[in-house]
C-alpha cells in the first residue's frame, strides 16, 4: 500500500526527543506509526546538551548503549554573575553530556528498526480532524491517522497557524528569546557544567562526546536587536563583559564556523491538548533552559503520552478519557517544575538582580539544592 494513503494508528508531527521516543514505544507495541520531521537526520539543534540522570535508564531501555559510549558525567555546577562573582555546588542528581546530533540520529535509527515510517524533510502544514481520524497535510501530500501528537518542539509553523499564542497571558518577559549554540574545544573539567550570566541572558558550557564542549546561550530578542541583529557584535558588546565568558571566547577553539540559532522562543503556558491533538515535549510547555531539564521532560512526556494512548488504542477508553487522563498526568508531573523555572528565569534575566542573587545564595547551599530539586524529578 502507498505509505501516504495508509491510515496510521498514530501520526507524530516532529521528530525530536519527544516524537522519536514516543514512536519507538508505539511501534514496539505493534502500532503503525508515521513520523514527520522537517529536517534530515543527523542534524544540529540549539540545546545545551546536558541531560539530567533521570533519563539514563529510559534511554538505555529504548536501546541507546549509553554505558558503552564513555560519556562525560557531570556532577558540579558553577554559576557566575555578570560582575564575575560566582558560586560552585555539587548537583543533587547530576547528568551527562551528549550532542543532539548523535542522540536524535541514533533514536531515529532505533525507530526505523522498530518499523516507524519516516517522512524526513517533510514539513506538516496542517492537521484537520475528520470524523474519528485526522488528515495530515504535509509537504509530500496527505496522510491519515487515528491519533495525532504535536511533538514539534518549542516553536513551529503550526503554533502560528493554530494561533496557539492567542490564549497565552499578555506579552511578558517570558515571550521572545533567542538561542545560540556552538561546539568548541575548551579547557574545562569533564565533570563541571558552568552557567554564566550576562545582561538579559545566560550562557552554559559543558562537555559532550569525544572531548568536545557545547557552548549554548539564551538571550532576549531585544539584546540582539540592540546590537544591530549581529550575533558577533552582541557577543563582544554584551556577553564578554562577564569575565568568565570573555575567557572562553578568547581561549577556546570553535568547531562551528557559524552557530546554530533559533528565535521566538517562549516559556509562556501552553495547552496539552487542542483540537483533539495531544501536545508532547516542548510543544506542551517548555521549561527554561537554565534548569537543564527540558530533554528529560520531553522523554518523560513521551512515556506519559504512551501510557495514556495505549488503552485508547486497545479500545478500553474513549478519546475524551484519553485526553483528560493525559492532561491530568502532565500537570501532576510537570506543572510545579515549569512554574519554578519561570520564576528563576525572571530573576536570571536581570543583570543587577543576578549579581545580588549569586552573592546572597552563595552562603546557603541548601537553598540552591532546593531550587534544583524543585525543577527536576526522579527516574521514570
Ligand atoms: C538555548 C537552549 C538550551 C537548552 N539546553 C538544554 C540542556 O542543556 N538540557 C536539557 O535537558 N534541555 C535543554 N534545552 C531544552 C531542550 O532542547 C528541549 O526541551 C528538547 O529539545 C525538547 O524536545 P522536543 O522533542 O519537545 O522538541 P525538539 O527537540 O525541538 O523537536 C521538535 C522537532 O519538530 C520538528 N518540527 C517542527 N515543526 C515541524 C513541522 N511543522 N513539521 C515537521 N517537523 C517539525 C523540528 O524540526 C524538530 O526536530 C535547551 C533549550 C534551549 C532553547
Amino acid at each position: 500500500m502507498d505509505l501516504e494513503q495508509e491510515t496510521y494508528d498514530v501520526g507524530l508531527v516532529g521528530g525530536g526527543l519527544a516524537g522519536l521516543a514516543l514512536s519507538i514505544l508505539l511501534a514496539r507495541s505493534g502500532y503503525r506509526v508515521a513520523l514527520f520531521e522537517k529536517e534530515k537526520y543527523p542534524f544540529h539543534k540549539v540545546c545545551g546538551e546536558y541531560i539530567s540522570f533521570e533519563s539514563w535508564n529510559f534511554l538505555e531501555d529504548l536501546g541507546i548503549p549509553l554505558s558503552d559510549w564513555n560519556l562525560p558525567v557531570i556532577r558540579r555546577l558553577l554559576v557566575s554573575a555578570p560582575n564575575g562573582n560566582h558560586l560552585e555546588q555539587d548537583l543533587p542528581l547530576g547528568g551527562f553530556g551528549l550532542s543532539r546530533y548523535r542522540l536524535d540520529a541514533f533514536l531515529a535509527e532505533l525507530a526505523k528498526k522498530a518499523g516507524v515510517v519516516f517522512f524526513e524533510q517533510t514539513r506538516v502544514n496542517d492537521v484537520v480532524r475528520e470524523g474519528n481520524s485526522f488528515n495530515i497535510h504535509h509537504a509530500a501530500g496527505l496522510s491519515y491517522a487515528k491519533i495525532v501528537c504535536g511533538t514539534f518542539g518549542k516553536r513551529s509553523n503550526l503554533d502560528v497557524k493554530w494561533k496557539r499564542e492567542n490564549h497565552q497571558a499578555k506579552k511578558s518577559k517570558l515571550d521572545n528569546y533567542v538561542g545560540v549554540k556552538y561546539h568548541i574545544l575548551a579547557d574545562q573539567p569533564e565533570d563541571l557544567i558552568v552557567l554564566h550570566n550576562f545582561q538579559n541572558g545566560y550562557c552554559g558550557l559543558s562537555q559532550i562526546e569525544d572531548g568536545k564542549h557545547c557552548l549554548c546561550y539564551l538571550t532576549s530578542a531585544d539584546n540582539l536587536a540592540k546590537c544591530g541583529n549581529s550575533i558577533a557584535q552582541m557577543e563582544s558588546d554584551i556577553l564578554r563583559k562577564n569575565p568568565f565568558i570573555d575567557k572562553i571566547f578568547t581561549t577556546a577553539n570553535f568547531i562551528f564556523r557559524n552557530p546554530v540559532t533559533i528565535s521566538q522562543i517562549s516559556f509562556a503556558k501552553k495547552d496539552q491538548v487542542g483540537n483533539h491533538i495531544l501536545f508532547v515535549g516542548d510543544a506542551a510547555g517548555m521549561i527554561t533552559p537554565l534548569c537543564g531539564n527540558g530533554m528529560s521532560m520531553a522523554l518523560h512526556g513521551a512515556k506519559i503520552a504512551f501510557d495514556c494512548m495505549l488503552p485508547y488504542l486497545q479500545g478500553k477508553l474513549s478519546r475524551e478519557q484519553m485526553e483528560a487522563g493525559y492532561s491530568r498526568q502532565w500537570h501532576k508531573i510537570f506543572a510545579v517544575r515549569l512554574r519554578t523555572g519561570r520564576v528563576i528565569q525572571r530573576f536570571f534575566g536581570d543583570e543587577t538582580f543576578s549579581n545580588i542573587l549569586i552573592g546572597t545564595v552563595k552562603p546557603f547551599p541548601r537553598f540552591f539544592s532546593f531550587l534544583v530539586r524543585k525543577t527536576h524529578g526522579g527516574a521514570f
